[in-house]
């Protein structure tokens, strides 16, 4: 039977009617806020490709982590700056780096908030590659060494959550292994398990100042026009223990999403990247687009094509708008 019995215009009459058979209801339950750490005190400084977005020191760094939680925000996901960057990234893994201790203040600060860290070596790194180097190449087990050391470092300092970001072969394992030797067996990892080699990530490089300095990642990161590759990269992560996994970055890969969303039963992330929220944010400063719509719309998609987490730039704004309908 088809029209005019069947009128699918009937359930979009009024708001009432479409929110009530609305398929996907955006929230801020799932949403993890991204911040940049950097030494120092009192610093806060804006990227400048990245409109709201900062540079911050533990001080600051604990300011909008209050702010985060205030709009009922669930999670941060830190990424850091050091102090000095060298050849193996030893930052990364500091006691005293500024992730760990923005770490160990927002705990102290007793924020209702979920602490996540970036694990990853390329901005601590002279060279901004994601693992060490030797003679041009990246090598993988001494880098896979390092990471689970950087992770322990920040487990150590209080993160609920460790994020690696590296996409080196192994190293989930490696990290769950070291977490489990210091007894930290319940600290979860959200691997970043599909990560492509995206030239979405061009902000990011200026606010976390990590931009390789010869070649680039095409040897760790993945093909953009790979699908199959990301079920088996996430299968491998699972298998080592990753609790949750990630696919960045979000939008040019909503059937990744998807996908992955269908074959594993393990929370999915996305990341709607920094050149995702930088084409928005330009676009909109040019009045070209309606930037609360456009963003609504952009999480509502990766949401619905599967991703229980998101993380973005646009949280704030998105739980302020949440907050207002
Ligand atoms: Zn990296």
């Amino acid at each position: 039977m088809t029209f005019p019995v069947h009128r699918p215009r009937r359930l979009r009459r009024t708001e009432a009617l479409r929110g009530f058979v609305r398929e996907t209801r955006l929230s801020t339950g799932g949403l993890v806020y991204p911040m940049f750490a950097c030494p120092g005190t009192d610093v806060r400084i804006e990227v400048s490709s990245m409109p709201g977005v900062y540079q911050q020191s533990v001080d600051q760094v604990v300011e909008e982590c209050r702010e985060v939680a205030d709009l009922g925000i669930p999670s941060v996901i830190l990424f850091g700056l050091p102090e000095h960057k060298d050849e193996t990234g030893s930052e990364a893994s500091a006691a005293d780096g500024a992730v760990q201790r923005s770490v160990e203040a927002i705990k102290k600060a007793k924020l209702n908030l979920l602490v996540i860290t970036d694990v990853c070596l390329c901005e601590y790194t002279s060279h901004g590659h994601c693992g060490v180097t030797k003679a041009g190449e990246v090598l993988n087990d001494a880098s896979v060494e390092r990471l689970a050391e950087a992770a322990l470092s920040h487990t150590r300092a209080g993160a609920d959550i460790v994020a690696p970001s590296d996409m080196m072969d192994g190293r989930v394992a490696a990290i769950r292994r070291k977490l489990d030797e210091h007894r930290f067996q319940d600290v979860a990892i959200l691997s970043y398990a599909a990560k492509y080699c995206s030239g979405f990530y061009g902000p990011f490089r200026e606010a976390a100042q990590s931009a390789p300095q010869f070649g680039d990642r095409r040897s760790y990161q993945m093909d953009p026009a790979n699908a199959r590759e990301a079920l088996r990269e996430v299968a491998l992560d699972i298998e080592e223990g990753a609790d949750m996994i990630m696919v960045k970055p979000a939008l040019p890969y909503l059937d990744i999403i998807q996908r992955v969303r269908e074959r594993f039963d393990v929370p999915v992330g996305a990341y709607n990247v920094s050149g995702e929220f930088a084409m928005v944010k330009a676009a909109a400063r040019n009045g070209w687009i309606d930037e609360k719509r456009v963003v609504l719309e952009i999480l509502t998609g990766i949401q619905r094509a599967g991703a229980d987490i998101i993380l973005t730039y646009h949280a704030k704004d998105v739980a302020r708008w949440l907050k207002a309908c």
